[in-house]
């Protein structure tokens, strides 16, 4: 464990004894260790690491800039960034981090470098007071969602680019923020009028996080102090469905909180929390894309809300943001129970909302809502620079640590994407190699490169959709692995250079109502995949979604169907949309 210089920070109060952060069982692997080697996740890892290595750093500065009277260049960004916006400088934290994701991934000196001036130019705004906002708004309106980003940003500058400056901002940033950080956690209702949309509490996770790098037990005390215990883990731990009607991303988000609360201090509470949690949120508050919280709120369970919101609101799910959440908290829960249904969560998240989100454009345009309305088309919020730009690079470089995991005697596939991954072991490094074209296709092959033969298992996710049979190959000759559908399938062996793993994993298209009053209103499912028409076909006989049925792979186009109703129906996986417009959910008669 790292550790700064000592200085004055914060007082600890009594009672707040030293904790030992442990690990999971299952660890995740380092950005660098993994490379997405092609495909569509990579093509858009790419295409968003771009956009962000070309981010103006004088334009990201200037607000910070002239607020400690320096010189400052560049033009305003806009939107929700600007000192007049709606959350001034809010987001700069998130957009370190990202970078510094990015720059650990990839490698790429332009964008450690790129963190590097990012970081040092902020510090150099801080004042005698260590004042850490852009502006007497950013302070009073948002001073934990602010400090909350600013705490990520400087850890992954830390950890992930190796900016030594990092930690001390930080500590400078923590004491400026006190003075305007709330006494005790709020929630949206209790908080004073002023800062009706500040997320205190979501601040423990990156709190615990901060004592884990530095050791310092300061963090610890204010990672415990804005636990949610009260109003939020209390009652889901217990059982209590608390979710309905509050704000969607923000309390998926601090779940991840109650995951690191319980891998800090090893309380059983927060784990149930989250497992809880995370149950309510998939069986009651779940779109067939993974996505959850129309108009940004969770629903009232079991009274047909999800379907009424299909025609009352264009604003589904909050995705970059949401995806972002879902990720952090399917991964905890994964490492900690190692259970696959987490993985197969994500991916459903993966391929139906987040990796079918427009770009971000340059002038700071971002998707935001993914939209399940008939007739429905992708587009930009109207505000640039909005919460989505935040969170958007930062999921995108997570495809990384989401796609492999290990523990000390084995590794983890969760997800099917082409990539290289180096596991470090004691005994030499081992790589693997995936070639696939999932989900265009429907095998994987896993391949073992390794100085000496090294005996550990392999486990594979076998997704809960794979119903019609997952098969495992070695070498050639299919194997025993119990690869049943929501579970790892295991492979203990000596495993040497050239090994091959095939894992077949047939698609089969299924219908998933909406909820549970409207078991009519469906969305069509290809595996992995949530199928959209291309139309506003409202209404399809039954029979004609049924596995088996008229819905048939349009000729030489591997993502596209069609189904013979009064004219053809085009259908695509929803991710593959573009500019069309589409229709995600159908009445079946
Ligand atoms: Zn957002």
């Amino acid at each position: 464990m790292a550790t700064v210089a000592a200085a004055p920070l914060l007082r600890l109060p009594s009672g707040i004894s030293q904790a030992s952060p442990r690990s999971a069982p299952l660890q995740e692997f380092d950005y660098s260790d993994v490379q997405l080697t092609g495909g569509d996740l990579r093509a858009q890892f790419d295409r968003v690491h771009t956009a962000y290595l070309a981010l103006n750093e004088d334009s990201v500065l200037k607000g910070y800039r002239e607020r400690a009277g320096l010189p400052s260049p560049g033009h305003d960004m806009g939107g929700w960034y600007d000192p007049t916006g709606f959350a001034p400088g809010c987001h700069f934290g998130q957009y370190v981090s990202a970078l510094a994701r990015f720059a650990q991934a990839t490698g790429d000196p332009a964008t450690r470098d790129k963190v590097q001036r990012l970081v040092d130019g902020f510090a150099s705004t801080l004042d005698a007071d260590n004042f850490p906002y852009m502006n007497t708004k950013a302070a009073t309106m948002w001073p934990s969602y602010t400090f909350d980003k600013h705490v990520i940003g400087l850890l992954d500058a830390h950890r992930f680019a190796g900016i030594s400056s990092a930690l001390p901002t930080l500590q400078r940033v923590t004491e400026g923020a006190q003075r305007y950080l709330p006494p005790k956690v709020w929630d949206h209702d209790d908080a004073p009028r002023q800062t009706p949309w500040d997320e205190s509490y979501t601040l423990p996770e990156n709190l615990f996080y901060a004592y884990e790098v530095t050791g310092r037990p300061e963090y610890l005390a204010m990672a415990q102090k804005y636990l949610a215990n009260e109003r939020f883990f209390d009652p889901l731990a217990a059982g209590k469905n608390v979710l309905p009607g509050l704000h969607a991303y923000s309390h998926c988000n601090a779940l991840s909180s109650a995951a690191r609360a319980y891998l800090t201090l090893h309380d059983e509470k927060y784990l149930r929390t989250a497992m809880n949690a995370w149950d309510m949120i998939e069986q009651t508050q779940q779109f067939a894309s993974g996505g959850w919280g129309p108009d940004e709120t969770f629903v009232v369970p079991h009274q047909g809300k999800l379907c009424e919101s299909l025609t009352r609101t264009h604003h589904s799910f909050e995705t970059p943001c949401g995806s972002y959440a879902h990720f952090k908290l399917a991964r905890y829960l994964l490492r900690i129970t190692g259970e696959s249904r987490y993985g197969d969560g994500l991916e459903r998240v993966l391929y139906n909302a987040i990796l079918g989100v427009k770009d971000p454009a340059p002038e700071g345009h971002c998707f935001y809502y993914s939209d399940y309305h008939p007739a429905a088309q992708k587009t930009y919020h109207p505000d640039r620079w909005p919460c989505c730009s935040g969170t958007l690079p930062q999921v995108v470089a997570d495809y990384l640590r989401s796609a492999y995991f290990h523990d000390e005697d084995g590794l983890y596939v969760n997800l099917f994407a082409p990539s290289e991954l180096t596991w470090k072991r004691q005994d030499g490094p081992v790589k693997l190699i995936q070639d696939t074209r999932f989900p265009e296709a429907e095998e994987s092959e896993l391949r073992f490169e390794m100085a000496a033969p090294a005996d550990f298992s392999l486990h594979v996710r076998i997704p809960r959709w794979a119903q019609s049979g997952a098969t495992l190959a070695v070498n050639g000759k299919t194997v025993d692995a119990d690869a049943k559908p929501g579970r790892f399938a295991g492979l203990h062996r000596r495993w040497q250079t050239g090994d091959t793993v095939q894992v077949k994993l047939p698609f089969t298209k299924r219908r998933e109502p909406i909820d549970d009053q409207h078991p009519e209103t469906v969305a069509l499912m290809h595996g992995p995949l949530m199928l959209v028409a291309l139309e506003q076909a409202l209404e399809i006989p039954r029979r004609a979604l049924e596995n088996g049925g008229e819905l048939r792979s349009a000729p030489g186009t591997p993502r596209r169907f069609e189904l013979p109703l009064n004219k053809r129906v085009q259908f695509v996986p929803w991710y593959t949309v573009k500019d069309e417009t589409y229709t995600t959910y159908f009445i079946q008669t």
